[in-house]
């Protein structure tokens, strides 16, 4: 699905120094903020199952350290390589400081197509980049934080947490490797669906400012509006189901190998059952098939969600685009042309380092919670849900009124780890655009919200550089 006709590093370079003109900064320091500071290209042998011996190639970048620990996925894909790599490393140093998270960029990527290969095999080969990454001191829950990203998972995370705890017996933080784990293996509940959620707490909270709404002839609020995504991974997947659960109408879904339509509303999750069965999201009951996965990206819709990879809206189907509004679910989603020709028909592209930065602010929950080596809401349940008891006894003896049982089941509730999760992301979602869109509104010159994020994360890193006495 990517275009390797443009360097994805250079097309953040380009964001980047967009929007560095808007700020103080000196060129030097700036310069250092770009810079992509530790790179680790790899080669490792792994034994396949026909006992043939295959050379994979990964890589692991650290863009930047004044906040440690770094931290971002990795990503198993055929198209990776070091340029891809890097770029992600850098959006993630600008995404952490964006949503407050206190780590620096990081991103790793292993070059293989992961269907292609048995489940033994790819455990090896996990297991293989991980002790790479401990012999070179690329991993530790104080150094560098890999979580799951483009073709990984739970599955993968686990793996790398047992190798890493092996290779450090009796490290007592050890859990904090890596984030993203099964909840078993001390992850935090919350962390799977984060990424989508966070979409969505964005966009509505865009969809919820009156001004923007006009400017786009739109209505306020998320309720009816029409909605396509691309990609049935987990970010596509989780972003299509708060979008409906939230009273949006997803006309569209789209995968590699083509796209459904449905002006009433597809269930994401009756179409990724329906893909489970038969392979394929096409000839979906009660859908229109289209037959290319970029023909989705054409729809008629409000909301343009691309979940999938970078560059899948270039110059060649720019002119085709017909969405309001971009939410960048995936990494990278538009070429520079293309999002330059979009701000001037006065399309809202809501950016890939903020928008999609719920699954990294989840991932630094879920590293608190292995530092702190205790679950979420277990200090507190337990004496919220007396005192709310008590709070409410006293108002229905006062009041000689009681509340009905559902009313006093929620009253009651103590928070579980998953609420406390959940509302910690919207949190940050909500006062991250907020700032973003005090910024861009502050100033008339910036073009875009893009480059209004940047100017927001280039501010905070470079003031925590200015803060650490590098650059007085
Ligand atoms: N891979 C995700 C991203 O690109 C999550 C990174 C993380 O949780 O560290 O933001």
């Amino acid at each position: 699905m990517s275009n390797t006709n443009y360097s994805f590093f250079q097309n953040v370079e380009t964001s980047f120094d967009k929007a560095a003109k808007f700020t103080k900064w000196d060129k030097g320091l700036l310069e250092q903020i770009k810079a992509c500071n530790s790179i680790y290209s790899m080669r490792f042998p792994v034994r396949m199952d026909d006992g043939r011996i295959e050379v994979i190639e990964a890589y692991r970048v650290q863009h930047s350290q004044h906040k440690t620990p770094c931290k971002g996925g990795i990503r198993f894909s055929d198209e990776v390589n070091q340029d891809e790599v890097m770029a992600l490393a850098s959006l993630m140093t600008y995404k952490c400081a964006i949503v407050n998270v206190p780590f620096g960029g990081g991103k790793g990527g292993i070059k293989i197509n992961p269907r292609n290969y048995s489940v033994y095999e790819l455990e090896k080969i996990t297991r293989r980049y991980t002790s790479e990454l401990v012999k070179k001191n690329f991993i530790g829950p104080g150094i560098d934080v890999p979580a799951p990203d483009y073709g990984t998972g739970e599955r993968e995370m686990a793996w790398i947490v047992d190798t890493y705890a092996s290779l450090k017996p009796g490290e007592i933080d050890a859990a904090g490797c890596v984030t993203g784990k099964p909840v078993t293996q001390g992850g935090v509940r919350g962390r799977k669906e984060a990424t989508g959620l966070g979409v969505f707490y964005g966009i509505r909270e865009v969809c919820n400012m009156p001004a923007v709404m006009e400017k786009l002839g739109l209505s306020v609020g998320i309720a009816g509006k029409k909605v396509v995504v691309q990609g049935l991974g987990n970010v596509g997947y989780h972003s299509a189901k708060f979008f409906r659960e939230g009273g949006a109408i997803v006309v569209a879904i789209a995968e590699y190998e083509g796209a459904v339509f449905n002006a009433e509303g597809i269930n994401e999750e009756a179409l990724f059952q329906h893909r489970k069965a038969t392979g394929s999201i096409l000839n979906f009951p009660g859908a229109i098939n289209l037959a290319k996965t970029g023909d989705a990206l054409e729809l008629e819709c409000d909301i343009l969600v691309p979940a999938a990879l970078e560059n899948v809206i270039n110059k060649d189907n720019v002119p085709k685009v017909k969405a309001k509004i971009i939410a960048e679910a995936a990494n990278g989603p538009l070429t520079p042309d293309a999002d330059e020709i979009l701000t001037a028909k006065n399309v809202l592209i809501v950016p890939d380092m903020y928008l999609n930065a719920g699954g990294v602010t989840v991932s630094y929950f879920e590293w608190l919670k292995n530092l702190s080596h205790v679950r979420y809401g277990r200090m507190e349940k337990r004496f919220t849900e007396n005192m709310n008891a008590h709070i409410l006894g006293q108002m229905e003896n006062l009041t000689g009124k009681k509340v009905t049982d559902s009313e006093r089941n929620f009253i009651l509730h103590g928070a579980d780890e998953v609420d406390l999760v959940h509302s910690g992301l919207e949190e940050s979602m909500i006062s991250a655009t907020r700032e973003i869109m005090d910024i861009w509104h502050a100033n008339p010159e910036i073009p875009d919200m893009r480059t209004a994020a940047y100017v927001n994360a280039i501010n905070k890193v470079a003031t925590s550089y200015a803060e650490l006495g590098i650059f007085p």
